[in-house]
């Protein structure tokens, strides 16, 4: 296994997603093969679904115990500057399918809007939290290395910015890990298999996720069923999937992606 180049004089935090590859990184950690860093710290976007927080509780949460790791969960309320838009006249943060500039010849949405949730539920809202309880020019002084859970086979999704007050670290990719094996990493570690962390209503789901949620959380899909209705009052050409149609009647099948 490669090597994890931690640099102590800096602040290391574990921005924690909640889900699979946190949750290897978190196991590595208890298994002393990562270094411990001064915090675990997760936003809670009020929309994050059910069996995450579930697993952070019952499987997580007692190996930070374990080893004396603080694991902050962060409720987005607290430091976020909006919720789902700035009002109703902008565009919502999440990146919807859009029938605004029509649809296919199937049908379907013509694309998606941008997305700036993740950066506005979950980086900022802890970056505001470690300033507040750390200190805005302690921070400034010492810089932060923030651990995100991306693994190698994903390696085109992380920030090219590398440097400055809030650097960014990618352990499993600095240790060669891919998302499979993280799952593996976390089964073998004698913990049941990790659940996916996304929003109950986030637009990224493939087909297979949406059915595995109505079928497995009906309560999440009806939420994510209303979610839809809801945004439509303010924003009528914005759906959940790719088909256009309410989720509850969408045609979602095994094996399809949605991008
Ligand atoms: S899971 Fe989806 S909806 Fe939630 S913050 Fe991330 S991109 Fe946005």
């Amino acid at each position: 296994m490669d090597k994890f180049n931690y640099t102590p004089e800096r602040l290391n935090v574990l921005s924690s997603g909640g889900g699979t590859q946190s949750n290897a990184i978190i196991c590595l950690i208890h298994a002393g093969v990562l270094p411990k860093p001064d915090i675990i710290v997760m936003s809670d976007t009020m929309r994050e679904a059910s069996n995450v927080f579930t697993y952070q509780r019952d499987h997580i949460a007692p190996l930070c115990d374990e080893i004396g790791l603080e694991y902050v969960i962060i409720p987005k309320s607290d430091y976020a500057t909006h919720d789902l838009s700035i009002s109703p006249a902008h565009a919502p943060l999440p990146g919807y399918f859009t029938e605004m500039n029509g649809r296919k010849k199937t049908g379907y949405c013509s694309g998606k809007q941008p997305a700036f949730c993740s950066d506005k539920w979950k980086k900022e809202v802890i970056q505001r939290y470690l300033n507040q309880r750390y200190g805005e020019k302690y921070l400034t002084r010492r810089g932060v290395d923030m651990w995100i859970g991306i693994s190698v086979d994903e390696a085109a999704r992380r920030a090219k910015t590398t440097k400055g007050k809030w650097r960014r670290r990618y352990p499993l990719i600095e240790l060669n890990i891919t998302q499979p094996q993280s799952v593996k990493l976390v089964e073998d570690y004698g913990l049941p298999t990790p659940p996916r962390s996304l929003c109950w209503m986030c637009p990224n789901r493939s087909d297979d996720m949406w059915l595995w949620m109505r079928d497995n959380v009906p309560e999440d899909f009806e939420r994510a069923c209303l979610h839809e209705r809801e945004i439509q009052k303010n924003w009528p050409h914005l759906w959940l999937t790719k088909y256009g149609v309410p989720l509850a009647t969408a045609p979602i099948s095994n094996g399809v992606t949605h991008g």
